[in-house]
């Protein structure tokens, strides 16, 4: 029993964790854009200003305790504040199921936050800044350089090599030809290509265009529902408010990424099976 306990305290300290840097992933995801620092100052609320303290601040848990208002104002605190705090707990529990109590966890950890807070950016600001592919390439260069010590998925340096070209350059081609890509999009695939290596790299390419495109189907299916119930005046109107914004590609490519670095072995053998039946 004793050990039961024990186990349940790790995981929820676990989960805590990974909360508080989710919490701090969205600090930045909010600040980058505006070009604000993101060590500095204390955290106030953004309507009264009014300092936080101590309860206010605990991951996740104070914004239901304070069933989602701020404690001096009562004005509603934003969803995004706990759901990204969610995300990292729950992102620092899936990394310790997969991985186990290992070095090769915490890169996977890492690498999840980095994704998770660029596509947040990339989804408000239609660009991925630099000092998100830099912390994709760090990853890239710890695993290599301690892959053989530490039990990192290490490619080969050969295989990072080409990686780093081989999604990357058809994707500069295409979007000189018909600019479906951001640069932002390119740079990631070509250090995620360097992390990855090729092979894995065109599984996360893959995966990151059928997830775009399941997002696409429903696009189209929601703007063909609004116009059947004539909430919208047009088709092109009904997938401009299904989206919101433009299409930001970068969300899907991260997921691509952290399927491919879990799973492209299996769904590599999976897909050459479908043919060799
Ligand atoms: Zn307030």
């Amino acid at each position: 029993m004793p050990e039961k306990v024990a186990v349940g305290l790790f995981l929820f300290l676990l989960f805590m964790f990974g909360a508080c840097i989710g919490s701090f992933c969205n600090v930045v995801a909010m600040r980058v854009p505006l070009k604000e620092s993101f060590t500095k100052g204390r955290s106030h609320c953004p309507k009264c200003k009014h300092d936080l303290n101590a309860l206010d601040l605990i991951p996740f848990f104070s914004w239901i305790f304070l069933r989602g208002k701020c404690r001096y104002c009562k004005e509603k605190i934003s969803f995004r504040y706990p759901f990204t705090e969610l995300v990292g707990g729950l992102a620092a529990l899936f990394s310790l199921w997969q991985l186990g109590v290992t070095v090769n966890a915490l890169v996977l950890f890492y690498i999840i936050m980095v994704l998770v807070t660029l596509s947040m950016i990339d989804l408000e600001t239609m660009e991925i800044p630099d000092g998100f592919h830099i912390a994709i390439l760090v990853a890239a260069i710890l695993s290599y350089w301690f892959g053989p010590t530490f039990g990192i998925m290490d490619p080969g340096i050969v295989s990072r090599v080409i990686g780093f070209f081989v999604v990357s350059v058809p994707m500069y081609i295409l979007a000189m030809l018909t600019g479906g890509f951001g640069g932002g999009d390119i740079k990631l695939m070509a250090v995620a290509g360097l992390l990855l290596g090729w092979k894995a790299t065109l599984v996360a390419f893959m995966v990151g265009i059928f997830a775009a495109a399941f997002y696409c189907i429903y696009i189209v299916i929601y703007a063909a529902v609004a116009v059947a119930r004539k909430k919208a005046d047009s088709f092109k109107d009904g997938m401009h408010s299904a989206m919101k914004r433009q299409f930001a590609f970068g969300p899907y490519l991260s997921v691509g990424i952290v399927v491919a670095y879990l799973y492209s072995e299996q769904l590599i053998s999976f897909y050459w099976g479908m043919f060799l039946k």
